[in-house]
């Protein structure tokens, strides 16, 4: 999927845990990647999972901005289930919206061994409180992109104040950096379910991880691909087309995004791909012409308006990111 990764790489900075289910280095090998899911999920009892594919199950969040009405469940999260085990990708906005998760992930009768952080953004990994029980104890992995660790340092406590704001009482939220570190690809094994993870050079942010499900070639693109919503630019915007490249060329049957629905990845990629190379030529343009910053934000104003959701929350800034970037070009 990326150029180059083929190399299987997992980091274990902090301490060297016996984790169920980790493959280390190369120690997964799966007799075939596209060998179908034996396992068989328990429905979860909580309705607000929908299980979109088989064994896998997502809470969609809503498409809009953070807010004390919604305590920052705007993002899809969810759970995959193997014959022996659960992985949990992202934990939302806060312990409460991770506390769900995790119900509905262990009413499937089967543990928790691994909580995937796909970012560093709000919505996405700040209910790993509910999961810090396991990461104590070594019975559940904490994964995430190897950038992500410095990124929640830098941004963390500017996150929490946010949060805190909206969260509703008796929930909080808090982020805990991964204990086990992706450098570039590696897989997890969940029971006859293997789980590729890629990190990714920087594209919607520095730190983004994906995951493919390989028995039902799923691929979980997290914010790497919005749907409805409009694209949010914080990491590289050519990086970024890079990545939708990647995903175009690896074409996977079903593609769920960090924001909208779950589907087909050829509409929603190719849509968000119009979108960020009509930024990146429009802000090329204008610094060619030596136009400033803030003259490009009003050049640029109404570029995409009318197709994206929640279109002015976030195409001013992702057009003074996209000129920050691409002026040293
Ligand atoms: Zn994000």
């Amino acid at each position: 999927m990326k150029p180059g990764a083929s190399r299987q790489t997992l980091r274990e900075p902090t301490r060297r845990t016996a984790v169920a289910g980790i493959a280390a280095a190369g120690g997964l090998i799966l007799s075939s990647p596209l060998a179908p899911f034996a396992g068989s999920a328990k429905a979860s009892t909580d309705p607000s999972f929908t299980e979109i594919a088989p064994g896998i199950f997502l809470r969609s969040g809503g498409q809009a901005e953070m807010d004390g009405e919604n305590h920052g469940a705007i993002a899809n999260i969810g759970f995959i289930v193997g014959e022996t085990s659960v992985a949990v990708i992202d934990t939302g906005a806060t312990d409460g919206q991770g506390a769900a998760l995790r119900a509905a992930a262990e009413a499937t009768g089967k543990p928790v061994s691994h909580v995937i952080a796909t970012h560093v953004h709000p919505d996405h990994c700040f209910g790993h409180g509910a999961f810090a029980d396991g990461f104590a104890s070594g019975a559940i992995a904490n994964i995430g992109h190897h950038r992500l660790p410095r990124a929640l340092a830098e941004r963390g406590g500017f996150y929490l104040e946010r949060l805190a704001a909206i969260a509703p009482e008796g929930t909080e939220a808090r982020f805990i950096a991964p204990s086990m570190l992706v450098d570039e690809v590696t897989t997890i094994d969940l029971g006859n379910r293997a789980l590729r993870l890629t990190a990714w050079p920087a594209a919607h942010t520095d730190n983004d991880l994906t995951i493919h499900d390989l028995a039902t070639d799923t691929f979980w693109a997290s914010d790497l691909v919005f749907n409805g919503r409009i694209p949010v630019l914080d990491g590289s915007l050519t990086g970024w087309l890079s990545a939708l490249d990647d995903i175009s060329k690896s074409a996977p049957a079903l593609l769920v995004p960090g924001h909208g629905e779950a589907g087909p990845p050829g509409p929603m990629v190719s849509r968000q791909r119009a979108y960020l190379e009509a930024l990146a030529g429009g802000v090329r343009a204008a610094i060619a012409q030596g136009l400033s910053i803030d003259e490009t934000v009003t050049r640029l104003a109404d570029l995409g308006r009318g197709d994206w959701l929640l279109f002015d929350g976030s195409h001013g800034r992702n057009i003074v990111t996209a000129y920050t970037e691409l002026e040293w070009e």
